[in-house]
């Protein structure tokens, strides 16, 4: 009950300083201060510690350093001169009028007042009593024993000390002269150096907040910064290069995919004019028509779901519906349809293993079907195309072997970048949007495995899609 009731009234009592506290801290945290001025007031806060404390030490030393002179020379004569006039101290009163020494006391060894005869001391010789009397009445009480005639005495001698504390406050006052004209030369030096320090931060966010796509090749000035304010400017350029590299791939995907688009879009065009104009009542020119459009918005729709499967790839919304299954389910599938479409070429399926893979069956059977359609687009009629599958280390892999019309060694980094297609691939007939092997790609490392490819211009080509399995 008391203890909740004291509580309670330190509570009230402090309530009025805990508001006041939390009232500053807030007005502080409102200002924005920068981050020079915050390191010139701790430095400054610093500074003024500092002085405190060599103040305190430099005035302290000298109060020790006279006090153990005035022990070992005045005070020790003073004391053998008590011991010897003990028990009639009436010779030495003169040095109490002399107004060095203030009191003296005699105790016995029960510590009962023995000089002078009615006094109400009490005998002390600890510090606390000590440091009291020096800061409050100026005095210095210096504790000693002696015997006489078998017995111990202690005694005790007050020394005016108005002097010595007199000396150590001039000390104290001096010290804080010296350091408030050394705050005058300081303050300027260390806010100057802080602003100088910060300025490339302020520099870096002028031009940061400048940057757009418009001048997204501007870079932060790494000359002259700090260190870690260089490596701070070097970073973020370096960011910059990574963001700008996307941008212009993404802008050339862009461009190149419009560019994919105008052709068929000018060819149906170019036959609707003409059926517009006269070709409506030519049967030949109608069915070439037809046919041409049927053809151009086929290809269209398949590049527009081509791109629209990369969109989803770059928003991360692509989504694989993974299961375990037999990957042979699949490759005996291929095996019949690629049979079944492909007459011109000398076809081999050679499944050595079986495994199961977890993943998802339509997505993989794509990608294994980009690489098998494109064997039959770049190889020459009776060319060999071979399919075949085995375990190798942690991998099922599916190879794709031709004898196709090979890709030269500068294309072979090249074929997997987005609508991008070899020199000798371009030609009308064998049709393509240069996105087929990115796809397969997306996949494949969907799948966390690997694609593959060793090719010689003129002699064929070998794709792998490398898949993990359980
Ligand atoms: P495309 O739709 O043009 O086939 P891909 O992304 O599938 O697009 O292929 C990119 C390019 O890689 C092709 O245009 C072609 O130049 C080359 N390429 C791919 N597979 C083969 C292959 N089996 N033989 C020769 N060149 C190939």
């Amino acid at each position: 009950m008391i203890k909740s009731i004291v509580k309670a009234i330190i509570y009230i009592l402090l309530y009025p300083f805990k508001l006041t506290a939390t009232f500053f801290i807030n007005i502080f945290k409102r200002f924005k201060f920068s981050i020079a001025f915050k390191i010139s007031t701790s430095y400054f806060f610093i500074y003024i510690v500092i002085m405190l404390i060599v103040a305190l030490i430099t005035s302290a030393g000298y109060l020790i350093f006279e006090f153990e002179k005035f022990e070992n020379d005045t005070i020790a004569d003073d004391i053998s001169e008590i011991e010897s006039a003990f028990p009639d101290l009436s010779n030495i009163d003169y040095k109490i009028e002399e107004n060095r020494i203030s009191s003296i006391e005699i105790y016995d060894n029960n510590l009962n007042a023995v000089y002078p005869p009615n006094s109400q001391k009490r005998y002390s010789d600890n510090i606390i009593t000590i440091l009291e009397k020096l800061f409050y009445n100026r005095e210095y009480i210096y504790s000693s024993s002696f015997i006489y005639n078998y017995s111990t005495y202690y005694v005790n001698v007050s020394y005016n000390a108005i002097n010595l504390i007199n000396d150590a406050e001039r000390i104290i006052f001096l010290v804080m002269i010296s350091g408030a004209i050394g705050l005058f030369l300081f303050v300027p030096i260390v806010s100057g150096t802080s602003y100088k320090l910060i300025g490339p931060i302020k520099n870096m966010t002028e031009i940061t907040k400048t940057i757009t796509v418009n001048n997204i090749n501007t870079r932060l000035d790494i000359k002259g910064t700090q260190d870690e304010l260089k490596e701070l400017s070097q970073t973020f350029n370096e960011m910059m290069d990574r963001i700008e590299e996307g941008y212009k791939t993404q802008q050339q995907f862009v461009s190149d995919a419009s560019h994919e688009l105008r052709t068929p879009i000018a060819v149906i065009k170019g036959y609707v004019n003409m059926l517009d104009r006269w070709g409506k009542n030519d049967k030949a020119v109608l069915e070439e028509s037809i046919s041409a459009i049927k053809n151009e918005t086929e290809s269209m729709q398949d590049l527009i779901e081509k791109l629209l499967f990369i969109a989803r790839s770059d928003k991360s919304t692509l989504t694989y519906t993974k299961e375990d299954f037999k990957i042979s389910l699949i490759l005996n599938e291929i095996e019949k349809e690629t049979k079944m479409i492909d007459s011109k070429h000398k076809l081999y399926f050679k499944f050595y293993e079986d495994a199961n893979i977890y993943g998802d069956i339509k997505r993989i059977k794509q990608a294994i079907r980009i690489l098998i359609d494109n064997a039959m687009k770049f190889t020459p009629q009776d060319g060999y195309i071979m399919v075949s599958s085995f375990i190798q280390d942690d991998y099922y892999v599916i190879k794709i072997e031709d004898t196709g019309i090979g890709i030269e060694k500068k294309d072979l980094e090249k074929i997997f970048e987005r609508l991008y297609r070899a020199e000798q691939s371009r030609s009308k007939e064998i049709g393509g949007h240069g996105l087929g092997l990115s796809i397969a790609k997306i996949i494949v490392l969907g799948h966390k495995g690997k694609i593959k490819v060793k090719s010689t211009l003129g002699k064929g080509s070998e794709f792998s899609i490398l898949l993990p399995y359980l």
